[in-house]
C-alpha cells in the first residue's frame, strides 16, 4: 500500500511537469494532447491483461446551465449506445475500500467517474490524489452527505459548496463540475442552483443499491441483472462499501464477458469554486502555511 501511494503520487508529479513544460512549447503541448486523446487501453497497452475491459469511449460534457444525466430522474441527453455503461462510486474516499477499487480497475484499464464527500475528501486527501493519478474523473457529493430536501436553502447550498471546495482543496487542484445528490434526493430550487453554478447533476440509470448488500456475489448479480434490463447505463455503486470493494474484479470480467463496453465522462473545464469555502478548508488541510507542494518535493526518503 506504501509503495502503491508513493507511486501514484510520483506519477502524478511527472504529469504535472510534463504539462509545466508543454505549456511553453507548443510542439509538446499538442503532444500531450495527443496522448491524452488516445485510445485508454487496448491489448497492446494494458499490462498484465491481453483482453481488458478498457474504456470504449471518451466523453465530453459542457456542464454549462447544469444539465441533468441519469435517467431515474433526467431525460433529456441520453448519450449512451446499447451496451454503454458508466461506472460511478459514491462516498469516498475511504482506506482499503477505494484503493481496491482503483486496483480493480487498473487491472482492466478502465476508468469511473468518482463521486466523493468533502468531510471524506479532507480525511483521506492522499487516497483521493491517489484516485485523480489513476486518471479517473471526480466530481463531489456534498460536505456531510446529508438529505439536502431537509434542508432550508441555505444549508442546502453550503453542503454543496463545502462540498465542491473540500474536494478541490483536498486534491490541490479544481474537480469536474459534476455533482451527485446525497440518495438521489433534490429540489426544483437546488437544480435551479446548480444550474446558475454550471455543475451537472448526475443521478442514475441502474442503482445497483449496493450498500444494502452485504455479500459480493449479490453486487454482482444486483448489477448484471439491471443492466441486462436496462441494455446500457450509468451505474451507481460505492467505493466506500467493502463487499463493493470485493466484488469488483469478478464484475469487471462478467461485463467484459458479456460485452458491454465502458464509457468514460470527462468535463469540458473545471468546476469553479468559491474563495470563502475554499480558504478556510485549505487552512484546515495545510494549517496556517497555505503550502500546497506535493509531499515528495517537502519530504522524501533518502535512506532506508
Ligand atoms: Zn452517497
Amino acid at each position: 500500500m506504501r509503495v502503491a501511494t508513493v507511486c501514484a503520487l510520483a506519477i502524478s508529479m511527472a504529469l504535472a511537469a510534463s504539462a509545466a513544460s508543454a505549456q511553453n512549447d507548443p510542439a509538446k503541448a499538442l503532444a500531450v494532447a495527443a496522448a491524452t486523446a488516445a485510445p485508454v487501453a487496448t491489448q497492446a497497452t494494458c499490462p498484465g491483461n491481453p483482453n481488458p475491459l478498457g474504456v470504449a469511449r471518451v466523453v465530453e460534457i459542457d456542464t454549462t446551465g447544469g444539465p441533468g444525466f441519469g435517467f431515474e430522474h433526467f431525460k433529456a441527453y441520453d448519450f449512451l449506445r446499447e451496451g454503454e455503461v458508466v461506472l460511478t462510486f459514491d462516498d469516498g474516499p475511504w482506506p482499503g475500500n477505494t484503493p481496491a477499487v482503483l486496483k480493480a480497475l487498473a487491472a482492466q484499464c478502465t476508468k469511473a467517474l468518482f463521486f466523493p464527500i468533502g468531510k471524506h475528501a479532507m480525511w483521506h486527501p492522499e487516497i483521493l490524489k491517489q484516485v485523480a493519478a489513476a486518471g479517473h474523473t471526480i466530481g463531489s457529493h456534498t460536505w456531510s452527505h446529508v438529505d439536502l430536501s431537509k434542508l432550508t436553502s441555505d444549508q442546502a447550498k453550503e453542503e454543496i459548496e463545502k462540498g465542491v471546495s473540500a474536494v478541490r482543496v483536498a486534491l490541490g487542484q479544481p474537480e469536474a463540475p459534476f455533482f451527485r445528490f446525497p440518495a438521489l434526493r433534490h429540489s426544483p430550487e437546488l437544480l435551479a442552483y446548480l444550474g446558475t453554478r454550471n455543475i451537472g447533476i448526475f443521478s442514475t440509470d441502474v442503482d445497483s443499491f449496493d450498500f444494502k448488500i452485504h455479500e459480493p456475489e449479490k453486487v454482482i448479480a444486483s448489477v448484471m441483472s439491471k443492466l441486462k434490463k436496462n441494455g446500457k447505463g450509468i451505474v451507481l455503486m460505492h467505493d466506500f462499501q467493502h463487499p463493493t470493494s470485493l466484488a469488483l474484479p469478478e464484475l469487471l470480467v462478467q461485463l467484459k464477458a458479456n460485452g458491454y463496453k465502458i464509457v468514460q465522462v470527462k468535463a469540458k473545464g473545471p468546476v469553479e469554486t468559491l474563495a470563502e469555502y475554499d480558504e478556510p478548508l485549505q487552512k484546515e488541510l495545510g494549517g496556517e502555511t497555505a503550502n500546497s507542494r506535493p509531499i515528495l518535493s517537502v519530504v522524501r526518503t533518502i535512506s532506508e
